[in-house]
């Protein structure tokens, strides 16, 4: 059982650091492309990363994580991203789609 913690720490560790990596690329991405929206975990810019596109209706969609970032968190632990994405839409006025639409659209997706 010890042992077992020990692992799993350790392997907490490799990936803290890969995730301090990861978000240290996306502040230089975001230096050397500026201008461009980027991933809201890693902060990887769409010059570099794939979204992960999440559809809430037949014909639109949105991505506040890359591929990476989506397949890491479960749907759960992806929605503050996507609240932060339709948070940022008020700039231009109120959203023309309910949070309560993305919010389930984010929840029905399961990890591939
Ligand atoms: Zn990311």
């Amino acid at each position: 059982m010890l042992q077992k913690k020990k692992i799993s720490n350790r392997s907490r560790y490799r990936f803290d650091l890969l995730v301090m990596l990861r978000r240290a690329f996306g502040a230089i991405t975001r230096i050397i492309t500026p201008g461009y929206s980027y991933c809201g975990k890693c902060g990887i810019t769409w010059k570099f990363v794939k979204g992960h596109s999440t559809n809430y209706t037949n014909s639109r969609g949105c991505f506040p994580l890359c591929e990476h970032c989506w397949e890491l968190l479960t749907p759960e632990e992806r929605l503050p991203y996507y609240k932060d994405l339709w948070d940022s839409w008020h700039r231009w006025g109120k959203p023309d789609v309910e949070w309560k639409t993305i919010k389930e659209a984010v929840l029905s997706e399961a990890s591939t």
